[in-house]
């Protein structure tokens, strides 16, 4: 594995590069994919309007984001928190071979313990 870091500048440049393509490619198939499919989350079944749409997200069912099929065969409308589980247990699998290990862990994250700390500062 390596560790090496690419210079900030060469790195910054890439990654906006990288963006500003992943932008224009993810513009073209989720524009086609909304037309053709009903704004519905493939997983758990949430349903989407023009207020919330922005959380309702392009799968690629092969993971490959280039093969993007007129008929939409290689597409799926997942909510932000399906398309995040779908990518672990994707990535889960091509470094273990398994998704064995993928069972959802209790979340120790708790978004107001951060949220109490800034309060009790304050007073
Ligand atoms: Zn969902
Ligand atoms: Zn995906």
């Amino acid at each position: 594995m390596t560790t090496q870091k690419p210079s900030p500048n060469s790195f910054e440049q890439v990654r906006a590069e990288q963006l500003d393509y992943n932008a224009k490619r993810e513009k073209g198939y989720r524009e086609r994919a909304l037309k053709i499919y009903p704004w519905i989350c493939g997983r758990c079944t949430r349903e989407f309007d023009r207020k919330n749409l922005s959380e309702l997200t392009v799968h690629h069912v092969d993971h490959n984001h280039d093969n993007n099929p007129n008929d939409g065969s290689n597409w799926e409308l997942l909510c932000i928190y399906c398309h995040d589980e779908e990518h672990t247990k994707f990535e889960n699998l091509v470094r273990y071979g398994s998704t064995k290990d993928t069972e959802v862990k209790p979340a120790t994250y708790n978004p107001f313990a951060d949220l109490k700390a800034k309060m009790d500062k304050k007073n």
